[in-house]
């Protein structure tokens, strides 16, 4: 009996404990990390990186992305907005023909606080689109702009989405046209193995005649060619990882004991 009552109260702390936790106000990158939910980067020795494309796709560039792509031979991930595939499906089908991942980025690629029932319905109609037009579900998610908090997270996590950001060191800051040289350098003096790098294939609007990603996406890859980098999607990346929290990249101290990837999901 008293050892029914001591699991009772052991149980009862641990919930209550959850929920706090549940409740708190926004967690650091280290508290998300541990989960193994919450995708900034990946540990891996191998010379893999992942390159990702936001917010298309989009009518001129993202056709463009994929013939530089293919050339090199290399796998991207789109985190596509649901009202951008509704009318360019056909995008969406080559992305997936030509061996991409397609990721949620929303339906309306809303900025900034969102309620959970939003994020919710923003997501299903996004998988919903996605579904429709190739089959397949996506399983991750990139919060617009990069924005989170604990109601962003926990809600793409209810949703069944891994969610997805990016190095820290790896914003190619596309969307503001730098000079092209000078993104090609910065992405490529950052490059380490395990990198998540952020482009967007929807630049301006659908009218919109130049984009920095095409004019820097062949040198950059022929970069990662000539150093023996492979490019592959995010989750063939994250499969293999060989530990999810980044300790040799020097962001927070190392921890003794840290769980596998895969131990961590719940
Ligand atoms: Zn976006």
């Amino acid at each position: 009996m008293k050892k029914i009552l001591f699991i009772t109260s052991l149980l009862s702390i641990l919930l209550f404990s959850f929920q706090v936790n549940a409740t708190a106000s926004t967690n650091s990158r280290e508290v998300y990390e541990k989960t193994g939910r919450v995708i900034w980067e990946v540990n891996t020795k191998e010379k893999l990186v992942a390159l990702t494309f936001d917010d298309g796709p989009h009518p001129v560039f993202t056709s463009q992305i994929l013939d530089i792509l293919a050339k090199h031979d290399a796998k991207a991930t789109f985190f596509v907005a649901g009202n951008k595939v509704v009318r360019f499906p056909d995008l969406l089908k080559r992305e997936v023909r030509e061996g991409h991942e397609i990721a949620n980025h929303t339906f309306h690629h809303t900025y900034g606080n969102i309620t959970s029932a939003k994020l919710s319905s923003e997501l299903e109609e996004t998988d919903k689109m996605i579904n429709q037009f190739t089959g397949l579900k996506p399983s991750l998610y990139r919060p617009v702009g990069g924005f989170y908090n604990d109601v962003i997270i926990n809600t793409a996590l209810k949703n069944g989405k891994t969610v997805v950001l990016w190095s820290w060191g790896q914003d190619s800051r596309d969307w503001a046209d730098p000079p092209v040289n000078q993104m090609c350098s910065y992405i490529k003096n950052g490059i380490k193995p395990g990198n998540i790098i952020l482009f967007h294939d929807w630049h301006g609007s659908e009218y919109t005649q130049t984009c920095s990603t095409v004019k820097a996406l062949d040198n950059i890859l022929d970069f990662l060619d000539k150093n023996e980098y492979k490019s592959v999607t995010v989750s063939e990346l994250l499969s293999r990882s060989t530990q999810l929290i980044p300790e040799s990249f020097g962001i927070y101290p190392s921890k003794k004991g840290r769980t596998s990837h895969i131990d961590l999901i719940f």
